[in-house]
């Protein structure tokens, strides 16, 4: 088990007291004013890891190398349940987030993942309003489960597929695994009205990049245009992937290869936050977007916080340490040994996030390449991506 770096609450807890009174703070959150860091960013997306597993080995993101079959996974009784994710999800609500995105490794392979996503349906904004509930998926059991997942209450899907042909996917996933049943994942979530429905593909030079265009090609003519295919710059996550720059492909390279063939339109942002730079094609059949984390970094506005399937709250994908909430979770309070109160734990996420100024893209190029080699950065299958 890679030993990870961890800020412990409890040692810290009464220098962790915010310095308004609880309710304050609360009320503020309630009254519609937003929970800012210190780059005044708010927090309103949580993304929360379901397990640390997967049964796919993507390069730049789980190498076989490094998780391979001696690899120790976390024990189950180390997973936060599904009640513990429900009721930090229902303090984090209440602090400003409207989308929980639901993560991995593979988030299908917990067990029973339609009772949390039905838990998580009945949680509401302090305006009334229910959570954005939505999943990355690779997508290899997405079919069998499109439905049942709809039907507790899920809204949104977005399936990571690297190729179009399956010599290339495998060479990407590192698995034996076909591109057929993922696009029959695809087609079953559509089916089940689990859309809009975003296809992510990590771009790594000289790996995958000549199936750009018929990733492309194929979306456009699939599902009516239903399906948004968003192409991601391959990035320096963990510390297991081997990045180099020279594996980049700038979106902006990307961009001109499909534009060559499918003239392209710039669209706005969706919300605030949102990561990828959107372009239509300009005969009206659908969008691409680009995720460009390497070459634009999008920090100014990054509003996602990071729950780690342990409970580690993590500020940024390329965090390297994490605070431990399970510890409020299931610990007591020192000064009088009762379990800790969600005004306890709301505290916390409060002073946590007021606290923050993590920028790592925006940083990323003025770091000396050995400084930036040398971060102990958690690995994204332990966080989600
Ligand atoms: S690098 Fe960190 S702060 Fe910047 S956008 Fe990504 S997660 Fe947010």
């Amino acid at each position: 088990m890679t030993e990870r770096n961890v800020i412990s609450i409890v040692d810290q807890r009464d220098s962790l007291r915010p310095p308004l009174p609880l309710t304050a703070s609360g009320a503020a959150a309630t009254a519609g004013t937003p929970l800012l860091d210190r780059l005044a960013r708010p927090l309103r997306d949580l993304r929360i890891s379901v397990t640390d597993r997967c049964n796919f080995r993507c390069s730049y993101c789980m190498p076989k190398e490094v998780f391979d079959r001696d690899y120790k996974f976390l024990p189950h009784s180390d997973l936060l349940s599904f009640e513990e994710m429900t009721r930090m999800a229902r303090l984090f609500a209440a602090q400003g987030v409207r989308k929980i995105r639901l993560t991995g490794g593979e988030p299908l392979l917990r067990k029973n993942l339609e009772l949390l996503i039905g838990m998580l349906a009945e949680l509401r904004t302090p305006d009334g309003q229910a959570l954005d509930l939505t999943l990355t998926t690779n997508g290899s059991v997405l079919a069998r489960k499109a439905r049942a997942l709809k039907d507790a209450g899920l809204r949104r899907v977005t399936v990571s597929l690297d190729a179009m042909d399956d010599a290339i996917f495998r060479r990407m996933n590192d698995v034996d695994f076909p591109v057929a049943d993922v696009l029959g994942g695809i087609a079953a979530a559509h089916e089940a009205g689990l859309g809009p429905i975003k296809v992510n593909m990590v771009v790594k030079r000289g790996t995958n990049d000549h199936e750009i265009v018929p990733m492309a090609r194929h979306f456009r003519d699939t599902l009516g245009g239903a399906v948004s295919l968003r192409f991601i710059e391959y990035m320096d996550v963990g510390a297991t992937n081997g990045w180099r720059m020279d594996e980049v492909l700038p979106s902006d390279e990307v961009r001109r290869r499909i534009a060559a063939e499918f003239p392209l339109v710039p669209v706005g942002a969706d919300a605030p936050g949102e990561t990828a730079e959107r372009w239509a094609y300009a005969d009206g059949r659908g969008e691409v977007g680009f995720i460009s984390s390497v070459t634009k970094a999008f920090c100014g506005d990054c509003n996602r916080a990071r729950l780690s399937t342990e409970g580690q709250l993590y500020l940024c994908l390329f965090g390297e340490r994490g605070y431990d909430l399970r510890s409020l979770l299931r610990g007591v309070r020192p000064a009088d040994g009762q379990p800790f109160s969600d005004a306890d734990i709301a505290a916390s996420i409060d002073l946590i996030w007021r606290g923050r100024s993590d920028r790592y893209s925006q940083l990323r190029s003025l770091l000396p390449p050995a400084e930036a080699g040398a971060k102990r950065r958690v690995e994204m299958s332990y966080i989600g991506g």
